[in-house]
């Protein structure tokens, strides 16, 4: 079974804590030892794991990647958001989280984040928890 968060965005870029949501999924599932698969099924939207404790982190890291990708660069991509689609391969779509004692491994400061680059919209978190 895939479970799938709804997760509305507030910006043009921003990223959405969702280590709870993806926590209470994984509590629900019954599963004490496997793996937490998370996917994100958009071109312009990536998932990664940082920092949750100090909200600056991922403003930097948001703001690190505008200076990197400025929206002023030339592009051929007509519908405008190209650097939404950049930001989206360097972040990446998915990733995979260990389940132990029916919680997920993550170092104390890790939360996961769907990282929003062409917003606001609505977005679909894709979640798969396998038992071992
Ligand atoms: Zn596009």
């Amino acid at each position: 079974m895939i479970n799938r968060l709804k997760i509305s965005t507030k910006a043009r870029v921003d990223f959405r804590d969702i280590t709870g949501d993806i926590r209470a999924l994984v509590e629900s599932s019954g599963v004490k030892h496997g793996l937490c698969h998370v996917f994100v099924p958009h071109t312009t939207a990536g998932v990664t794991i940082n920092e949750h404790a100090d909200p600056s982190v991922v403003q930097d890291i948001a703001v690190q990647l505008d200076d990197l990708i400025p929206q002023s660069g030339k592009f051929r991509h007509m519908e405008g958001n190209s650097p939404a689609h950049i930001k989206s391969t360097l972040t990446g779509n998915s990733t995979t989280i260990f389940i132990e004692d029916s919680r997920l491994v993550l170092g104390t400061w890790q939360g996961i984040f769907l990282c929003e680059f062409d917003g606001p919209r609505n977005r679909n978190v894709l979640v798969k928890i396998t038992s071992d």
